[in-house]
Formats: C-alpha cells, structure tokens, sequence
C-alpha cells in the first residue's frame, strides 16, 4: 500500500484583516514576564514594514502591540519564539542572538 503523506501547504496571509478570527487569551501573558526565557531578540525594520499586523496576530505571547499604526515589542514579554519573523511577509524582522 502507497505512503499517502500529504505535504501540508503553507498559507500565506497579506494581513491580519485576512486571518480567521482567533481566540487570544490575556490571563496568564499579563503577569509572566516571559522576556527571561529568550536568548534571540527579534528586531523589526520598521523601514520595509507593510503594517499588515500579521506580527501582531500570531504572537503567542501578545507581545507585539500596535502603535501609530506600526508593530512594537515589549521585550518585558517576548521569549523569543521567531514566530513573528517566521510570519511576517515582508521578512523585516530579523532574530539577533541576545546579548545579555
Ligand atoms: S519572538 Fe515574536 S512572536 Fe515570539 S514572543 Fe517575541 S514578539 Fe512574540
Ligand atoms: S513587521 Fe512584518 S508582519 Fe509585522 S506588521 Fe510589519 S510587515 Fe507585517
């Protein structure tokens, strides 16, 4: 019998507008100061950002808010993850190793 493994497809969004909606949940991201766990900082270029929100939306840790209309990360929360620069479309941001 054949392997029948699909490849998964990945979606690819032009802004949060296009996303399904999501539950977020704020409780424990209010007072877990995850910014300790992270030995990569993602930095945004704010120069190519398409202000998509994108970043903003997948952000596990709701750690990217929206301000003037341009994504900014509270690193008090950030661990780290690279989902915001795995996700962004216009690829500026970048993971730099964290110098502590
Ligand atoms: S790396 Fe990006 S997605 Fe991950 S916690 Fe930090 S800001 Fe959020
Ligand atoms: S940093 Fe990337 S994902 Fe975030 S708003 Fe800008 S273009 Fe979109």
């Amino acid at each position: 019998m054949k392997n029948k493994k699909r490849k998964a497809e990945k979606i690819i969004f032009n802004s949060e507008k296009d996303m399904p909606i999501t539950p977020m949940s704020l409780g424990s991201m209010a007072f877990n100061l995850t910014g300790s766990w992270r030995n990569i900082r993602p930095l945004i270029d704010l120069n190519n950002c398409l202000q998509c929100g994108i970043c903003w939306k997948f952000c596990p840790d709701a750690a990217i808010v929206i301000e003037n209309e341009f994504p900014v990360i509270d690193y008090d929360y950030c661990k780290g993850c690279g989902l915001c620069a795995e996700e962004c479309p216009a690829k500026c941001i970048t993971m730099e190793e964290e110098v502590k």
